[in-house]
């Protein structure tokens, strides 16, 4: 018979998320018994892994898929824009105290500052972007953004994306305040104090069931010799791609009509010391036509392990897994009675998605170099490699009795706040505060006005519009700049 032991929480899942969670809890209650399960032999094997993501802060510093053009052409508010800059300042507030209170290490261990750019070609392109700069250049959380058409000036800001390039109509924007965040190394540092708080973190542990007894969650699998099952009045679900499987084996009525989509990438990886040492930016451009939010291209800067390299894509790809070390029976066995039309409308509704990934599955290794000459074009064969990142499960969501793919990421929690979960991808991990602050409220609401105290001084900006009041805004940019290293 396994062991049955009681919890306050139960935390699924070794990710950033769950990591997040237990460090919000943990500040604001050091008596809650808490038990992480992760199913790999380690933490943040999966999404959260430095080399599974792009490791982008989402700030909507440079990704224009979070301020596209209506269907007429006009340029829409800002507001979602300043919204998703606004939720990762509030994971800078979090890091910076974390800093501060010894949680975690030196800045330099998991974020850097590294310029964040975009890019676009053609007068349509061009013209939108100037629309964007103007749109933004204002807002106290855009402060310094910068505009050009010039080549010379672009050449200044990326050099390796102008040699070579035959004269056209292009433009950027850059903006300093840009930054390039290991989510895996900020995992793992998380977990490490964690264990030093009483927090038990026990890898190799599946769990494959959840049900309720007696008013208690019961969480039961598999860990590599034995079974186990521990008992919670409160589950959360970090499981990354798993989620949705697991959230459907709780049976709880809030997940009907969910579904998620993989889609998988591939990354172009370069460790050229010449090439490295030349561009030093995060730049995004133009999805291609259909092509998911999450599948913008973009050419990185990204720094792990105190070693710097470029990385170009990503490639989507279709399997079936929801994690990379998923099940190909993952899609399969996701399907219910409940969700089989959001699978097919969403199918159909979004026909250029399948025509998009379609092309992009059968994209020969030259197609995929093109696509990185656009980007850079003098780039050649033997400096870059191919490499596979995370696998992300995009949510589709039940509205009005039909499917919707939903960007972004979605919190799904019983009516009583007993569990809860989380699907979607982009932006994950760089809001990964706002996230868990949301689902604290969900899950502990008698707790709220003991811990707001605690949060305003972790996280000053939350609950604030920090954009509202630019002294605020300039005030929150340079602390956290100044005790995380960055530049303001
Ligand atoms: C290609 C790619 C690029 C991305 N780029 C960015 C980016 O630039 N910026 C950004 O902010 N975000 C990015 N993201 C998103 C970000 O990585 C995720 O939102 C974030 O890592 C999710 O964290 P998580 O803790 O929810 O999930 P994960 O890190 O996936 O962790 C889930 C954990 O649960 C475990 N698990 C699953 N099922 C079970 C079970 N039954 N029992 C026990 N354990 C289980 C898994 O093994 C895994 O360790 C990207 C994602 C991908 C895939």
């Amino acid at each position: 018979m396994p062991t049955t032991r009681q919890y306050d929480l139960i935390l699924v899942g070794g990710g950033i998320m769950s990591a997040t969670f237990a460090v919000l809890l943990r500040q604001a209650n050091p008596d809650l018994k808490m038990i992480v399960l992760e199913r790999l032999d380690n933490v943040s094997m999966e999404s959260s892994n430095a080399w599974n993501n792009a490791g982008t802060g989402h700030a909507a510093l440079c990704e224009l898929n979070y301020m596209p053009d209506d269907p007429s052409g006009n340029l829409p508010s800002a507001e979602k824009a300043i919204s998703i800059n606004q939720q990762f300042q509030e994971s800078r507030e979090f890091w910076s105290s974390l800093v501060k209170d010894g949680v975690l290490g030196e800045p330099e261990t998991f974020i850097h500052s590294v310029p964040h750019m975009t890019f676009v070609q053609g007068a349509k392109d061009v013209s939108y972007l100037e629309r964007r700069f103007k749109a933004l250049k204002d807002q106290p959380l855009f402060a310094g953004i910068e505009f050009s058409k010039d080549f010379e000036q672009i050449a200044k800001w990326a050099p390796i994306m102008i040699e070579g390039r035959p004269s056209s109509e292009i433009a950027a924007t850059r903006i300093e305040q840009g930054t390039d965040v290991d989510y895996g190394a900020l995992t793992e540092q998380l977990f490490a104090w964690l264990k030093t708080k009483d927090v038990e973190v026990l890898t190799s542990h599946e769990v494959r069931a959840l049900y309720r007894n007696n008013g208690l969650w019961q969480v039961a699998g598999k860990n590599t010799d034995s079974k186990f099952e521990f008992s919670s009045p409160r589950v959360f679900v970090g499981a990354g791609g798993w989620a949705l499987k697991l959230l459907q084996k709780a049976k709880i009525k809030e997940i009907n009509g969910y579904g998620t989509f993989p889609v998988s990438g591939h990354f172009f990886k370069t460790e050229n010391p010449e090439l490295v040492a030349r561009h030093q930016a995060k730049v995004y451009s133009q999805a291609a036509v259909g092509a998911p939010p999450m599948s913008v291209p973009h050419l990185d800067t990204r720094v792990i392990d105190g070693k710097t390299s470029l990385l170009f894509g990503p490639f989507a790809g279709l399997n079936l897994k929801f994690l990379k070390n998923g099940s190909w029976l993952d899609l399969p066995a996701s399907i219910r009675f409940g969700n089989i039309v959001s699978y097919l409308s969403v199918a159909l509704k979004n026909f250029p998605l399948v025509i998009y990934l379609v092309k992009e599955i059968f994209k020969s290794s030259k197609q995929k170099l093109e696509s990185l000459r656009e980007f850079v074009p003098n780039a050649k064969t033997e400096d870059w490699q191919l490499y596979e990142a995370g696998q992300r499960a995009q949510v589709i969501k039940p509205v009005n009795g039909l499917g919707v793919l939903q960007f972004g990421t979605e919190v799904i929690s019983s009516a009583d706040g007993s569990i809860a979960g989380l699907l979607g991808a982009s932006p994950g991990a760089s809001v990964a505060t706002r996230v868990m602050l949301d689902v604290a409220t969900r899950m502990f609401p008698e707790s709220q006005n003991a811990w707001m105290k605690g949060i305003a001084n972790s996280v000053p900006s939350y609950g604030l519009k920090l954009n509202d009041d630019p002294s605020k805004a300039r005030e929150s940019l340079s602390a956290t700049a100044k005790t995380l290293k960055l530049k303001a």
